[in-house]
């Protein structure tokens, strides 16, 4: 699809959306909470072009919540809605007082000495002895799975790292959507083709997910 009919797509669904009747979100049946990365003094990694990842970060966030805002089957809560700093303890700790299903961060990659890696990938914590670890990698290997084939990107496979998701006591997992030191990528990554995808297939899998129950 070219890139302009798609952005007259997105107008046309962001209307629609605001006209529709609020809806109910008590009753649905999946609560997940969206982490955007870095935000306010720390905009993460900064691209060739000058693209900072906490603004690639919190459009793909807010797509996500925007898909979600009528489906039957999930609420969606943000982190950040807006470009601030919000603490990583107070990331994790709004999805455990919320007691939500999933927490799910995203990011954007770098990479300080090859400017040509490319792909995604997706990060569980490395403390493999935590209860919600085997869930984790579940879900990281289904998203790095769907991400990848939707895209047409190169896949890195999962990643074990010790990261702040770890304080999250529900699967929860990190994705790297993308790298913004590869300037190829960096273009991809500002369109709204590439981050309407991401935060749809995010979206969809996440709810695959969840559907299939606790293992
Ligand atoms: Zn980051």
């Amino acid at each position: 699809m070219r890139s302009k009919e798609s952005v007259s797509i997105a107008l046309l669904v962001l209307i629609l959306l605001g006209y529709a009747p609020l809806a109910q979100s008590q009753s649905r049946p999946f609560l997940v909470v969206i982490d955007a990365g870095h935000g306010g003094h720390d905009p993460g990694a900064v691209g060739y072009y000058g693209t900072q990842e906490k603004d690639v970060t919190l459009t793909i966030a807010r797509f996500i919540r925007l898909m979600s805002l009528y489906d039957p089957e999930i609420s969606v809560i943000l982190t950040r809605s807006d470009d601030r700093y919000i603490p990583h303890r107070e990331r994790t700790g709004l999805a455990n007082r919320l007691n939500a299903d999933l927490f799910v961060s995203i990011h954007a990659n770098a990479h300080p000495r090859h400017a040509a890696a490319n792909g995604i990938e997706v990060l569980v914590s490395d403390d493999t002895a935590q209860n919600n670890y085997p869930q984790s990698r579940e879900l990281a290997l289904l998203l790095q799975r769907r991400l990848t084939r939707a895209l047409g990107v190169t896949d890195r496979g999962i990643k074990h790292q010790r990261l702040f998701i770890r304080w999250a006591e529900m699967p929860t997992v990190l994705i790297e959507v993308g790298f913004l030191t590869n300037p190829q990528e960096e273009l991809k990554l500002r369109t709204f083709t590439y981050q309407w995808t991401v935060a749809e297939v995010i979206l969809q899998t996440i709810k695959e997910y969840l559907r299939r129950g606790p293992r």
